[in-house]
């Protein structure tokens, strides 16, 4: 039987979740760096057995079950659940932030506050969510923590690659509760794998899921570096932070470098850049249609929604799956939080779900006949050609960056400079959509507030 290595890392299709180390039964896949800046599985030792244990737990492979089965699975007869495609099941949304929190998390604080109240609630005994290392060739990892204050040094989001070997076989060794942090391909990973480990099913009783456009290689911190001027080796990167003159869409990168010194650079400044053209984006984010973490308990959010992005302290939208951590939320002290319609949650990932619904289904009728992963979505030739120029623009970019960097030499001018035509190409095409598409959207939004 293939391994994961031939079928999923040799495809270029691996996320580097670390799940398949973590359970493989002979131990002989360890998490690597490969040179673009991802982590992968390597084979330390030849594979004898060949059980495929590592293909079934794989968010990235071939098989039966996809999100809408695992989800159905876990929520599908929870009283009151809904469900609606781009988001999969759905029991309650609410938007709000803890006070205590915000400023230091990422959006409103809301998953700090719920890790803490697990552990305070005694709904969990530890808590495994990802943390900074201080160490320069790994700046962020999965840490297991028993208390409120070691969760808090885990608050905000890591736009950098982290693998749940280590943390998993913890959890298979150690016996408790355990509440996990996770992208949606990680807890995919973790629910397929309880599915086929007794331990691993009976111990992590939480899963909090973070809405997800997609992860990013290594290279990106030293591309977003290499634009803020940054010299010498960084120790420690803050990416989301947040300035009382600027709003919450305009976070800023904080850098710390071996020396002491402290870079900071805005979203406005080239980050965006970088992030929304898909540069330093592993391939495996191409082929995946989850937005809303389906297999979690709850999912967390930012509220890019107009009435809460303008305030800079940062808003949480919250999407709860499962009655226990609904009830943790209502029991909740020292938050705000309020209702908030699931039409307006979707709407606050518009972007995301167009890139995993609409781009996702052109993109699988270009790789037609190649071997890539079941979706959810159908391959199709969109009939839009802006779309169409959009998903071949950023695709190639995407590539491009992924070749190019090299991380000795840091040059960032270098690579905007080779990125200039096709960066050119798409704010032209994206000009002329506005243009076309501007009496359609004028209608849409006349009737909206009729
Ligand atoms: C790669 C990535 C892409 C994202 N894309 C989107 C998006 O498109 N739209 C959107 O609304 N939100 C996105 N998010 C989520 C968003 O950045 C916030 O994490 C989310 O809004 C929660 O904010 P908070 O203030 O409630 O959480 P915080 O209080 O800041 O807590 C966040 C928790 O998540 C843990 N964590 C951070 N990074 C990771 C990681 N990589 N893997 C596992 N756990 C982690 C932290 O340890 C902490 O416990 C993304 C996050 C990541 C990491």
């Amino acid at each position: 039987m293939a391994t994961v290595i031939e079928i999923v890392v040799q495809n270029n299709l691996c996320i580097g979740c670390g799940l398949c180390a973590a359970l493989c039964p002979q131990h002989v896949l360890s998490m690597q760096w490969n040179r673009y800046g991802e982590l992968n599985p390597v084979e330390i030792t030849p594979c004898t057995t060949e059980c495929g244990l590592c293909l079934k737990i794989c968010p990235f492979a071939d098989h039966e079950e996809n999100e809408d089965t695992i989800g159905r699975e876990l929520y599908g007869n929870v009283p009151g659940i809904q469900h609606r495609s781009e988001t999969g099941y759905y029991l309650a949304t609410y938007v709000g932030y803890s006070e205590r929190h915000r400023q230091t998390s990422a959006s409103g604080g809301m998953a700090t506050w719920l890790l803490e109240a697990l552990l305070t609630q005694d709904v969990v005994d530890h808590v495994i969510c990802v943390a900074p290392t201080g160490d320069p060739e790994k700046l962020f990892a999965f840490r297991v923590f028993d208390t409120s204050e070691d969760v808090r040094t885990g608050a905000g989001s890591a736009y950098y690659p982290v693998e749940m070997s280590e943390v998993i076989r913890h959890v298979l060794d150690v016996p408790g509760r355990y509440a996990i942090t996770g992208l949606p391909c990680f807890l995919k990973a973790v629910r397929l794998a309880q599915r086929r480990n007794r331990k691993l099913r009976e111990r992590i009783v939480v899963t909090v899921g973070l809405t997800c456009g997609q992860l990013k290689s290594t290279h990106f911190t030293d591309y977003v570096a290499a634009l803020a001027g940054v010299q010498g080796e960084v120790t420690a990167v803050r990416y989301r932070g947040k300035s009382p003159d600027h709003p919450a869409s305009n976070y800023h990168y904080a850098f710390t470098t071996a020396g002491g010194g402290e870079r900071k650079i805005f979203w406005n400044e080239g980050i965006a850049e970088a992030w929304t053209n898909r540069w330093f984006t592993p391939n495996a984010c191409n082929y995946c249609d989850d937005v809303f973490a389906e297999c979690a308990d709850v999912t967390c959010m930012d509220a890019w929604l107009p009435e809460y992005s303008k305030d800079s302290r940062g808003t949480s939208l919250v999407l709860v799956r499962s009655p226990a951590v609904r009830e943790v939320l209502e029991r909740g002290q020292g938050i705000c939080l309020d209702p908030i319609a699931v039409e307006q949650v979707v709407q606050s990932q518009v972007g995301v779900v167009a890139i995993k619904r609409e781009q996702l289904a052109y993109r699988l009728y270009l790789d037609h006949g190649a071997k890539m992963p079941k979706k959810r979505v159908a391959a199709e030739r969109s009939k839009n050609p802006f779309l169409r120029q959009e998903v071949d623009l950023k695709e190639s970019m995407r590539a491009l960056s992924r070749k190019l960097w090299k991380a000795e030499e840091r040059d960032g001018e270098r690579l905007r400079e080779v990125m200039g035509p096709d960066l050119r190409r798409l704010a032209v095409g994206k000009r002329i959509s506005k243009i076309i598409t501007f009496p359609i959207r004028t209608l849409r939004y006349i009737q909206r507030k009729a």
